[in-house]
C-alpha cells in the first residue's frame, strides 16, 4: 500500500510505499517521524491481506473510497477533445465533430472504469493506494470498518473543523 500525504510538520507532500511494513511514517523533506499505530492496519502479521482502518496521518476514522484518476489527466482530455471538435466544427466536418466529442466522453469513462480505487482521509487529505487501501471488508476478521464513498456532509464537517481551529490559531487575541 501506498500513501500520499502532507507532511504535518512541515506540509511537504511525501509519498511512501509498503507501508503495511512499516512501523513509521517518515518525511523525506524535514526527517519527522509519525509512529504508525498498531491497529490503523488490519492483518498486519497475519496471512490476512493488510487492510487499512483508519488514517495514519490524522489519524481519522472517516476515509472516502474513490477513483485514483488524476483528474488533470481527465479535465486535460476533454478539453484536448472539444478542442479537437472545435476545429473539426469550423472546417465544416460535422461527422468528425461528432466522432471526436463521442470518442472523447468514451475515453473519460473507460478510463474510470478502468483505475483502481483508492482512499482518501477527509480531515488530513492524505492518500492511500494498492493493496489493502479498500472500502470493501477483506476476509471475516477485517471487522466492521468499511468506508463509503465521497459524503458531502463528512466533508463539510470536516472543512470547517479545519477552518475553526486556523481561525483560532490566526487569532491575535489567543496568542
Ligand atoms: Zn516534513
Ligand atoms: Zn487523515
Amino acid at each position: 500500500m501506498r500513501i500520499t500525504y502532507a507532511c504535518p510538520a512541515c506540509q511537504a507532500t511525501t509519498t511512501l510505499d509498503g507501508v503495511e511494513t512499516r512501523e513509521t511514517l517518515d518525511c523525506a523533506a524535514c526527517g519527522a517521524v509519525l509512529p504508525i499505530a498498531a491497529d490503523a492496519i488490519a492483518g498486519r502479521g497475519t496471512d490476512q491481506p493488510a487492510r487499512l482502518t483508519r488514517c495514519l496521518v490524522c489519524p481519522s476514522l472517516e476515509l472516502f473510497v474513490r477513483k485514483d484518476f488524476p483528474q488533470r489527466l481527465g479535465v486535460a482530455i476533454v478539453v484536448l477533445g472539444l478542442a479537437a471538435s472545435c476545429v473539426a466544427w469550423a472546417n465544416r466536418e460535422l461527422v468528425a465533430t461528432f466522432a471526436i466529442l463521442f470518442g472523447t466522453a468514451l475515453l473519460d469513462v473507460t478510463l474510470f472504469f478502468l483505475m483502481p480505487d483508492c482512499l482518501s482521509c477527509y480531515r488530513c487529505g492524505a492518500r492511500y493506494n494498492g493493496a489493502g487501501a479498500t472500502g470493501k471488508a477483506s476476509g471475516p476478521t477485517a471487522g466492521g470498518h468499511e468506508f463509503g464513498g465521497f459524503d458531502l456532509e463528512t466533508h463539510e464537517k470536516h472543512r470547517q473543523i479545519v477552518a475553526r481551529t486556523k481561525r483560532l490559531t490566526s487569532d491575535p487575541t489567543h496568542p
